[in-house]
């Protein structure tokens, strides 16, 4: 079994406990229009071009067999002419040129991940993520199945938005889902996210049902979540499916602009990081909802 991935990070300390390895798979079926990671929304491969990395020496754009790169005060690539040929990626001085994305088999995956099982400890081991982990879930069910066989702790991140048969086939090859649930409101979670969110609550109830260990996550972004109803809204709702919830708030991360101005895409998400007055409030809103289990970043 073959999946597409984008990257895999070593050393993780925000992809669940203790120090963990996390594959990054590609594709996803949501749109949030502030998405940290851009270059794993969609399946196929991708050129990506780090301005900050150029030496603007035109190596490049000599080199391309299909006259895909211009130079002007940065590299610009036109997407229809370029094949993911490679051979601006091979021949750039400065690494500014890199495809994403590439195909693994789930056991090249797994063995890679579990090189650094020495450093897990008991808290630690290996988180899924994406992009969409559960896009790929069959790949995504064989990597985890390895690693628990392993005996090594096992994480998924996901929205959730998945079929139900793939949320069951993760469950026992799972130690921990770290879900988001963003936006409450399904007209509001349609406009922002091109779906609505039935689908996400009803397999968030089911894993709760079947006793597994969930974490509900809310990335906090100005203007998109972090309101006060929609956030006190998911809080009375999760507290309603599990009185025993843990509930993490996510503060916003300004960082990935840099990768949207790469892309040569407006990011429209405007405000940075929430202060700690801000987060103040909204963990106060936890509290009178009664949720009784509050991580914090
Ligand atoms: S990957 Fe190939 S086709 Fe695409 S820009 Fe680079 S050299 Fe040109
Ligand atoms: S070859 Fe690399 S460093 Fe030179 S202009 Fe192209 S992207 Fe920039």
């Amino acid at each position: 079994m073959t999946g597409v991935i984008f990257d895999i990070k070593r050393f993780a300390v925000h992809d669940g406990g203790g120090l963990r390895s996390t594959l990054f798979l590609k594709g996803c079926p949501l749109h949030c229009p502030w998405c940290q990671n851009p270059e794993g929304m969609k399946r196929a491969p991708w050129l990506w071009y780090s301005p900050q990395e150029c030496l603007r020496c035109g190596t490049c754009v000599a080199a391309c067999p299909h006259g895909a790169l211009t130079l002007d005060d940065r590299i610009h690539v036109n997407r229809e002419r370029c094949d993911l040929c490679g051979i601006c990626e091979k021949t750039c001085p400065g690494g500014a040129l890199e495809r994403t994305g590439r195909e693994i088999e789930a056991e090249e995956a797994a063995r890679i991940l579990l090189r650094d099982r020495v450093f897990f400890g008991e808290h630690g081991g290996v988180t899924l993520s994406g992009g969409e982990a559960l896009s790929q879930w069959k790949f995504a069910v064989e990597v985890l199945a390895r690693c628990k066989k392993a005996g090594v702790d096992t994480a998924v991140e996901t929205c959730l938005y998945a079929p139900r048969e793939a949320v069951e086939a993760m469950i026992p090859v799972t130690d921990h889902f770290l879900i988001d649930i963003k936006i409450l409101d399904p007209e509001l979670h349609r406009k922002y996210l091109g779906v609505d969110n039935h689908l996400i609550l009803e397999n968030y109830e089911m894993l709760v049902r079947r006793g597994a260990d969930v974490l509900v996550r809310t990335p906090l972004i100005p203007d998109y979540t972090a309101f006060e109803d929609n956030i006190r809204g998911i809080a009375h709702y999760i507290y309603g499916v599990d009185p025993d919830a843990e509930y993490e708030l996510l503060n916003f991360n300004p960082l990935c602009r840099s990768k949207y101005a790469a892309l040569e895409e407006e990011y429209p998400v405007e405000g940075g990081i929430l202060s700690a007055e801000e987060m103040a409030v909204y963990y106060a809103i936890l509290r009178e909802e009664g949720i009784p289990h509050i991580i914090k970043e």
